[in-house]
């Protein structure tokens, strides 16, 4: 993979970027469909999976659904930011959906960490959209093979750190995190699960805890409010981070179209805040799961999620900013040197 060609300042047609929001290629936000990694700091990626569910099915329909509600997303100033508009900041791409379809779960689960992995190791930070939270796993495989174990950021209504019944037969969608922890992708103590709730989840929590998660519950969290936790979470994790964000951590009045909702959970207005309240971790990947359009009411949780994604390309392109003004080199230092752009390029120096 060479970079000989002089890098673009721009990767897609602009008249892609006019005429209605409605009309025009079928992307995220109608950046380039490609899979061309050269240039991009950025890449979406749909995970169409949900073989890992244990009640309702539809996520395997949520990257369709997110990509479709960002017709409705505008690349928006922030009044008094100078950060308006992540897509001048960064190059971003829409890399198409992973073929992983297969009920096989085993083998499926084997295939994204394959698909995924040339992506973290090119230095490209991906926004994943799941599917359902199964899918983490192998993500966080492969971002442990660039970057080593991380600090999670885990948004959800549940932890998803059910002990396997079967350890022969361990993925489901309440299992990741644990399996996770067991392999040493995510660092426990670094990180930070908020918004859980339910009887369900209720039946856990101490486990969690002795493993040495810190959980903000959804009623520790109206206890704190926005500004307490994210004091609490930015005290707990250290680089580099991964933020994974099940979209039934909102409440079903702000997110109805997932496949195990919750009731009592955050407003999309505090979930934006939260999100928002990352800027300047280290993050070197996203994903946002559990989207499932079947029931959905009104695009009202696929609209959530495309805004929040939109958050996630605002925070990359913070990092971006940052380490741009920290760094000696320009851009066409980076364009003439190939070999570094292979190295994650998010990992902080210190
Ligand atoms: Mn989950
Ligand atoms: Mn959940």
């Amino acid at each position: 993979m060479t970079t000989d060609q002089p890098e673009p300042e721009r990767l897609w047609p602009e008249e892609w970027q006019r005429g209605p929001r409605f009309s025009g290629a079928y992307s995220f936000m109608r950046v380039p469909l490609t899979r061309d990694l050269r240039f991009a700091d950025v890449a979406i990626v749909g995970v169409p999976f949900d073989g890992g569910v244990n009640h309702r099915p539809g996520a395997r329909f949520g990257p369709r659904g997110i990509r479709n509600a960002t017709a409705q997303v505008r690349a928006h100033p922030m009044p008094g930011d100078p950060l308006w508009g992540p897509l001048e900041t960064l190059r971003v791409v829409d890399y198409g959906d992973l073929d992983v379809s297969s009920p096989y779960i085993a083998y499926a689960i084997d295939k994204m960490q394959e698909l995924l992995a040339p992506i973290f190791a090119a230095g490209v930070t991906p926004i994943i959209l799941g599917g359902d939270h199964t899918i983490s796993l192998p993500i966080l495989r492969a971002m442990a093979q660039t970057h080593g174990p991380a600090s999670l950021v885990h948004f959800d209504a549940h932890p998803d750190f059910w002990k396997p019944t079967d350890a022969s037969r361990p993925y489901h969608h309440g299992t990741p995190f644990r399996l996770a922890a067991d392999e040493g992708l995510i660092r426990v103590h670094e990180s930070v699960q908020i918004g859980i709730r339910g009887s369900v989840s209720g039946a856990i929590l101490h486990e969690v805890r002795e493993a040495g998660f810190h959980m903000i519950t959804a009623d520790e969290f109206y206890e704190l409010g926005v500004h307490g936790a994210l004091e609490r979470l930015h005290r707990v994790v250290r680089p580099p981070v991964y933020v994974s964000l099940d979209i039934d951590c909102a409440d079903p009045a702000y997110a109805p179209g997932t496949g195990t909702p919750e009731v009592a959970g955050l407003t999309s207005r505090e979930l934006v805040q939260l999100v928002r309240g990352l800027r300047g971790l280290p993050i070197v990947g996203f994903d946002i799961v559990e989207v499932a359009p079947p029931f959905d009411q009104s695009e009202i949780t696929a609209l959530l999620a495309a805004n929040l994604v939109y958050e996630f390309l605002e925070l990359a392109a913070a990092l971006k900013r940052g380490s741009n003004r920290r760094a000696t080199s320009n851009r066409a230092g980076r364009a003439s040197a190939p070999a570094a752009r292979r190295r994650p390029r998010n990992r902080p120096a210190s």
